[in-house]
């Protein structure tokens, strides 16, 4: 099968969040069991710098804007790689949604309609509206199915749409996957007359939300398929209680919605293998993870101690992952003599907060601000308990990070965390972490609570342990039923 994978993210080219982690480690095992599968995203400087092998493919104008598109592989995988180049719209500093000072940029709704437009038109073979992919070895390619992601790429089944209603036949299936149903690309009505769509799908059969044109409806709205990352996530935001207003609109599309959990890309997070870490280990040979301990300590400026647990989180700042949780058992993480390790990024408010406790408690609590990938996999190699205390959360990748590198996750049970992390008490001994209800502090109190007195059980603790490092989040599994999905799609 023929597959277009649109993206505003992927690991390694260029990474804010999980959604990188997807494409990068989903394109490269559907490429390993045979799948045609291509990539597509803007050109940000860092993604062109990072592509192998790079060479320009064409030229066309797409609303109203010149694009280049250029071709090229991942370094790792060696999946290829369309890049859309506009350096208007995509060369700038800061992160692919927003500037530096954390302000959208305010064109993003012109940014990913053009985007979501290349998409369209590669996946019918028909790119640019008066340009031409001559020379391109893919030239005549089009796609089987287009499988686009969270509402940056939200208008790409609608292009699909127009196009099957202009040529009157059927076009590619499109497969569009919630990563977050929080963000939903919501943008002023006036921009309908930038998308080059018909204005009559401006309504509530459409891509109308209360006034506004929703991007992230416009994808639920016409695509043939829906996927969200968690079986548990996918019958959450059918409630009014995670739905974020368009939980109508998913009970209507039950039938087409499934939730396929995430994989971990384990070429990238491996204790046994990972460059970033000092001291490699496995759920044999633990001796290493003692030393990473100390070497995270030393490298943050913490006292370095084997006795003291060590809490980390790694995370965006935001009250998704309920960050203001973790700053409320800041003071009963110090009485027991724990440690605390933060590396995030996101509102202001809780940055300061963060940076305000490592003040408060010098050698104890240690906070970066910023993204730092390398830092990350030392923290999940050298913390021995990962703090995840997110109020909701689709899939979640770190927890399953944190038990692959023997670093017990604390999560609320909610989404993919519920559906990846098992109880310490479960009768039947299956537990890897453990699990709270109430978003309060109390409740969170009660499991840290539990999980420093476990921690004195030294022997539970390792048993514990090692059962969460074997447990398989491998990809395998995953990838294969998006691979039946887009079979059946393919079909019908
Ligand atoms: P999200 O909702 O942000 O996508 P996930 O748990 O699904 O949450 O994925 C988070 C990914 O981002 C993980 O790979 C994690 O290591 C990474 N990450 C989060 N914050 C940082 C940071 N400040 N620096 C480096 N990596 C980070």
């Amino acid at each position: 099968m023929r597959i277009l994978f649109v993206t505003t993210e992927v690991y390694p080219l260029v990474k804010t969040g999980g959604l990188a982690d997807v494409a990068g480690a989903l394109s490269a095992a559907l490429a390993e069991s045979g799948e045609d599968v291509r990539l597509l995203l803007p050109a940000y400087p860092q993604a062109v710098r990072a592509l192998r092998h790079w060479r320009p493919i064409g030229e066309g104008e797409v609303l109203g804007w010149r694009i280049h598109l250029i071709e090229g592989c991942m370094p790792d995988s060696g999946v290829p790689v369309l890049l859309v180049v506009c350096p208007l719209l995509f060369e700038r500093l800061g992160n692919p949604y927003s500037a530096s000072t954390g302000c959208e940029w305010p064109d993003n709704h012109e940014r990913f309609a053009v985007l979501s437009r290349v998409a369209a038109s590669i996946a019918v073979g028909e790119w640019g509206e008066k340009g031409s992919v001559r020379g391109w070895k893919g030239e005549g390619w089009r796609a089987d199915v287009v499988h686009a992601n969270d509402w940056q790429t939200g208008l790409v089944p609608v292009y699909l749409k127009l196009w099957e209603n202009t040529r009157g036949r059927k076009g590619p299936a499109s497969v569009f996957t919630i990563h977050n149903l929080a963000f939903h690309g919501q943008f002023p009505s006036y921009v309908m007359r930038r998308l080059g769509l018909p204005l009559d799908m401006f309504s509530v059969n459409g891509l109308e939300f209360y006034g506004n044109v929703s991007y992230l409806k416009a994808g639920l709205y016409y695509s043939d398929s829906i996927t969200t990352v968690s079986p548990t996530y996918a019958h959450e935001i059918q409630t009014d209680q995670a739905g974020h207003g368009l939980q109508g609109l998913l009970l209507a599309r039950a039938k087409t919605l499934v939730g396929i959990l995430n994989g971990e890309d384990n070429r990238v997070w491996n204790p046994a293998a990972d460059p970033s870490i000092h001291h490699p280990f496995t759920d044999r040979q633990m001796s290493g993870k003692a030393l990473d301990k100390m070497a995270l300590q030393r490298e943050l400026g913490l006292h370095v101690s084997a006795t003291a647990p060590l809490f980390g989180v790694i995370s965006r700042l935001t009250e998704q992952k309920g960050v203001d949780l973790v700053m409320g058992a800041v003071s009963d993480i110090m009485v027991r003599d724990g440690q605390l390790v933060i590396l995030g990024a996101g509102d202001r408010r809780f940055e300061v907060a963060c940076m305000a406790a490592a003040e408060s408690y010098p050698g104890r609590i240690a906070v970066r601000i910023g993204l730092d990938e390398a830092l990350a996999h030392r923290i999940q190699a050298g913390s021995d308990v990962l703090l995840m205390p997110s109020r909701f959360e689709p899939c979640g990748l770190s927890q399953m990070y944190a038990m692959r590198y023997g670093t017990l996750p604390v999560v609320r049970r909610t989404g993919g965390l519920a559906d990846t992390v098992v109880d310490v008490n479960d009768p039947d001994d299956r537990g890897t972490g453990f699990l709270f209800d109430a978003a309060t502090v109390p409740a969170f109190l009660a499991v840290v609570h539990r999980a420093f007195d476990l921690y004195r059980n030294r022997a539970a603790w390792r048993s514990i342990q090692r059962r969460a490092m074997r447990q398989d989040f491998s990809w395998r599994r995953s990838a294969e039923r998006y691979r039946q999905l887009y079979r059946e799609l393919v079909q019908k």
